[in-house]
Order: structure tokens, then sequence, then C-alpha cells
């Protein structure tokens, strides 16, 4: 989510939008526009857009505000076209709390939809529902309209959809929580193969919902059995130990002398035996065409996230996963031990994985 943009900060809480959204926007200002033929229907479907999508703010600020009152921070809130994710800083422990978190959002939308409804009534805009449609009839009959859809969508049980994780809660009541996952993510693959084959027929949009809906099943259940099989595992086991270093008066040809010599990619930069940042290949690469090769590697490193050897490896991947960096320098007592790398993580899983498959008991 780092190409995001930030739109606000509401109760302490940061609102990102992703880039694809503009897109939505278009598309609704088009579409809208080509319908009613007139400018003024183009700038009424997106404000109906920008309507709901406010409404969906407030949906997983539902979310946000639930998990607080568990101890649980939320990191941000985005907006992509297929509706909104609050990412919390954890997964609540208790299923009973998951179960709640997943059903504040629903709730507030419901709470929406009934305001707008007892509103429309009293104030007498109230017109039948047959000539109401998310495209078309009056505004805030159309928004609440929208929050119905929104609602009857966000419980079906499939992930990232909330009844997804109400369904993981339910299932992790009785078993495991990464049983639960794989299985709630296979049912969640499921519905979306019926919504791609229901949409091919009738909405092509529908298409494009079950895509994303696939997707997110399987990094869920993915992303859920990484964090177990790294679960207990310290930051020792995963760093690589030979290591080849730089120093700030290095040059640019050094790093690439030894970039070109052996597997490591990224290269810590140490002044008298104490770690002062990092070159990246990707910033070698970036600098030799900026620079030259004779370029001291000092100005040109980056800042370096670091780790103790007896850190737990998952907590700590979570802790530098939003730095965008895919090495970790290891130290210990002021001195540079290691280094953890995604490609070491990744090699680690694939060592457990076989190790589990090859312990399955012979008898
Ligand atoms: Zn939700």
């Amino acid at each position: 989510m780092s190409r995001s943009f930030r739109l606000a900060r509401l109760a302490g809480i940061d609102i990102f939008v992703h880039p694809t959204f503009a897109l939505l926007l278009v598309w609704v200002a088009v579409s809208s526009g080509l319908q009613g033929r007139t400018v003024g229907a183009a700038a009424e479907g997106v404000a109906l857009m920008l309507a709901l999508f406010g409404c969906i703010v407030l949906h997983e600020l539902g979310h946000a505000l639930m998990a607080r009152r568990f101890g649980i921070a939320t990191k941000d809130i985005t907006l992509l076209p297929i509706g909104g994710m609050a990412r919390l800083e954890r997964m609540p422990e208790r299923p009973i709390h998951e179960f709640l978190v997943a059903l504040a959002g629903p709730a507030v939308t419901l709470l929406i939809a009934v305001t707008l409804f007892v509103w429309l009534r009293l104030s007498g805009d109230w017109r039948p529902l047959d000539a109401i449609s998310i495209s078309r009839g009056a505004f805030v009959e159309q928004v609440m309209v929208a929050n119905v859809a929104l609602l009857l969508f966000n419980l079906l049980p499939a992930f990232p959809m909330d009844g997804g994780r109400v369904l993981r809660a339910m299932l992790a009541a009785r078993t495991d929580y990464v049983s639960a996952t794989v299985r709630a993510a296979s049912i969640g693959q499921g519905i979306a193969f019926l919504l791609a084959l229901v949409g091919l027929f009738s909405n092509l949009f529908l298409v494009v919902v079950a895509f994303f809906v696939w997707i997110a099943a399987g990094e869920e259940a993915a992303a859920v059995q990484k964090r177990s099989a790294l679960a207990g595992v310290a930051v020792r086991t995963a760093m690589m130990t030979q290591l080849q270093t730089l120093t700030p008066a290095s040059t640019l040809a050094d790093a690439v002398e030894l970039l070109l010599s052996g597997s490591q990619q990224d290269f810590p930069v140490l002044q008298r035996g104490a770690l002062v940042g990092i070159l990246t290949r990707q910033r070698l690469i970036g600098a030799l065409a900026s620079h030259g090769r004779e370029a001291a590697v000092g100005p040109l490193m980056e800042d370096c996230p670091t780790a103790t050897p007896d850190e737990l490896l998952e907590p700590m991947l979570t802790r530098v996963d939003a730095t965008n960096n895919r090495s970790i320098a290891v130290v210990a007592e002021g001195r540079l031990v290691g280094l953890v790398t995604l490609d070491n993580v990744g090699e680690l899983l694939m060592v457990r994985a076989a190790a589990r498959r090859n312990a399955v008991p012979s008898s």
C-alpha cells in the first residue's frame, strides 16, 4: 500500500486512498455521464460514489474502534475500488474478539441504512423501492440502497469480506487458527468462483470483485501459514553470518566487485566496527548511473533497520515490514553479527515446510 496517498486522519487513524480508486471515479463519471447524457449526471454519479465511500470509512472506523476496545491499534485505513480495509496492528487472539471486530463494521453500515430510512420516511421523501436502484433515483435513497447492498455483500462468508472473518472466528472456536483460516479461505475461493460465474453472465464488475476475493483469500491463508511456520523462531536461526561489508570510504567500484563475487546483494557499512548504514543493490545500481564508479559509499548509503539475535523473527519482520527494507542487520553488543534478508526467510520457510513433510509418521 506504499503508493497510496493520505486523505485524512480520523480518531488518530490515517485514511489512505489507493490510486486505482481514481480510475473507479473516472469510470463512474464516464458511465453515468453517458447514461444521463449530461455533465450533471456525471457529477451526480461521482457524488454518490464519494458519499458511499464516506459510509465505507465509517464502516472501517467501526472495526478500528471495536479493535481498540481490545487494546489493538489500527495502522491505517485504505480505500480500494472494492471497498475499505482497516489494517489492524495485530489480529485479535480470542475468536470472540475477532467475531466482534468483524461484526462492528457491518453494524455501522446497518445503522447508517436504518438512519437514512427513518429520515426519508419522516421527511416524506421516501419513494417506492422499485423506482430506485444504485444508479437511479433520489440521492439519499440511493445512498441508503447502496449501504444495504454493501451490508449484504460484506456478510458474504469470504475473505476479505467481514463474513469471512466471522466464519473464521466461528471455525477457530472449534479448531486451531491456522486450520480455521485455511478452511475459511477455501470456502471464500469457492464463493469467488461462483461470483465470477454469475458475473460472466450478468455484470463484469462482479468478475473483478471475484478476482480480488480469490487473491485475498489465498494471501490470507498464506500469511497465516507463514506466521505459524515462523512462530517461536529466533532471528539467529535465519541470519547469514558470512558477510561482506563496506566502509564509508569504500568506492562504488568496491561494492560492484563484492556484488559480482558472491550471492550477497545488500552490504552493511561499518565504521571502526560499528554499523553506520547499508548499501543495497538497488541503491548501488541507481548511484552508479548518477555518481560513477569512483564515488564514496558514505554519502550514498541508507539507514539500516536492526534486530538482535535473540529477538523473535515473526514480530521483527512485522516491525520492519512498513520500512520496505529487504535486509535487516543483526547487532549484538554494538557489533554486527549477521544479516537477515527476505530471501533467507523464504529459504527458511521452504526448509521447514520440507522438513515437516518428511516428518509425516511412516506407521
Ligand atoms: Zn468491514
